[in-house]
């Protein structure tokens, strides 16, 4: 009998994994970590509900470290079929789970340095030793159209104009003699962004439906954001003061040298330093710039007009190293920081955060979504201390929300992205929320379209046939 376990993903943002069982095999569609709160992150130690030496395929739909980055945690516990996903997704993961296994060895030895976590013997989930089997099980499909993962699984792959190479994935099989689609949105980008191609819905009835809702509770703010972000960079300038931007290096880094650029090219905004704290951007600033698949027509003309490079400001510094890394704290003037983690739930991000919060000349964009427990959604929330390696961190620094800069569809672009299906499928299971988006995005698909559609629970099975 065919069935679907949630895995993760579902009640929370973070974690997505999704079991099929059918044609009698076993194929997981993504192998995120928990991220957030310490009980999602405590998922990540724990050992999978099924074994994985039990899984025969594996395929992602993007990069993304809540997509990928517990896959060598499934490898380490036996795992040993094939990890599907199109080029640019293996390379941004070659990248990711390198740079992930690298900066929790950084955080690891800190931590035991100084004594600063709840765990009485802190060790990292993974080491970069164990990320390099993984890179081994990774195998090449097509960026878009149809094809055969197995003699059992067919996948249809659409652009999702999320990250670069995000898919949104059409699975069939069949289960004694019965034909079932179950369509994995993958996360879902928004439409009339620069770089990437908008979202493509999979022309394809399906029986089932895995859709994301992690912003199904809510619009986008509106606005242009390269005259937003104009604003931003010119207030902060002029008091003296320094701009964070806390952003894992794939996707917004590369939306924000976007329109940074434009910004300096047309002289809205003066020409400051900016330093791009990660030891991976260039490699994904590269990938961006070498993927010409996935562009959208506006930048490939813009790539092509003999302008230079549109994802590099004029000032760009890079940082590989801890020690360049903490060198920026001496930098006195105003200057751009992007450094990661996107929640400054870890990473680098953290000791600029420690360094620059408490002085109110200078500011901090949050673009991304933050997720619940982390620092970053504490500072959406106002808090006026935050911990930082133990400490508390007064919050003087402005704190300002993006929302333009999101990397996924708002409500009313789910929804677009929904009615484009060609039927309305038997079932949808909304993931990649937290509660109150999902459900909220529940009622709007339930009210608006008239589909049966729940919300997923984790560790929940449902059956396919
Ligand atoms: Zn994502």
């Amino acid at each position: 009998m065919a069935k679907l376990t949630f895995l993760g993903a579902a009640g929370c943002v973070t974690g997505s994994k999704y079991l099929v069982e059918a044609a009698g095999k076993r194929l997981l569609v993504d192998c995120g970590i928990f991220q957030g709160s310490d009980d999602l992150k405590d998922r990540n130690w724990k050992p999978l509900l099924v074994d994985p030496k039990t899984i025969d395929y594996a395929v992602l739909t993007h990069a993304h470290l809540d997509h990928t980055g517990w896959l060598p945690c499934l490898v380490r516990d036996g795992y040993r079929g094939s990890i599907f996903a199109n080029q640019a997704t293996i390379e941004l993961t070659t990248i990711l789970l390198k740079d992930s296994a690298h900066l929790q060895e950084e955080d690891t030895a800190r931590a035991q340095r100084k004594n600063w976590t709840r765990h009485p013997e802190p060790r990292a989930l993974y080491t970069s030793d164990q990320v390099e089997p993984v890179l081994k099980q990774l195998k090449l499909m097509p960026r878009s159209g149809g094809f055969d993962l197995s003699p059992e699984f067919h996948i249809d792959s659409y652009d999702a104009g999320h990250i670069l190479g995000s898919s949104s994935l059409a699975l069939t099989f069949n289960e004694s003699g019965k034909k079932t689609t179950i369509i994995f949105s993958g996360d879902i980008g928004r439409y009339n962004q620069p770089i990437l191609k908008d979202p493509a819905t999979p022309p394809i009835s399906a029986n089932l439906l895995v859709c994301e809702s992690t912003y199904g509770d809510r619009e986008h703010a509106a606005g242009d954001p390269a005259e937003l972000l104009g604003q931003v960079v010119n207030r902060v300038a002029k008091r003296g003061g320094s701009i964070i931007i806390p952003a894992f290096a794939i996707g917004r880094t590369q939306t924000f040298m976007y329109y940074l650029r434009q910004l300096e090219d047309q002289q809205r905004i003066p020409r400051l330093p900016v330093y791009i704290d990660s030891p991976m951007a260039l490699s994904a600033t590269d990938l961006y710039v070498r993927h010409k698949e996935d562009h959208d027509l506006e930048f490939s003309r813009e790539e092509a007009d003999g302008k230079g490079d549109p994802l590099s400001v004029h000032q760009f510094h890079l940082t590989r190293t801890a020690e360049e890394s903490k060198a920026i704290n001496a930098v006195k003037t105003p200057c751009i920081i992007v450094s990661a983690s996107g929640m400054a739930s870890g990473g680098r991000v953290l000791h600029h955060l420690a360094q620059r919060l408490p002085d109110s000349r200078n500011a901090i964009i949050l673009a991304g979504f933050q997720a619940e427990g982390t620092r970053g959604r504490a500072l959406q929330e106002g808090a006026k201390t935050i911990s930082i390696f133990g400490a508390p961190v007064a919050v003087n620094a402005e704190v300002i929300e993006l929302g333009q800069f999101s990397a996924h569809a708002g409500q009313s672009e789910l929804l677009r992205w929904l009615t484009a299906l060609p039927a309305p499928p038997k079932r949808t299971f909304l993931t990649h929320g937290e509660p109150a988006a999902a459900q909220a995005l529940q009622g709007v698909i339930q009210q608006k379209l008239r589909w049966n559609a729940a919300v997923a629970r984790y560790l929940d099975t449902v059956d396919l046939t």
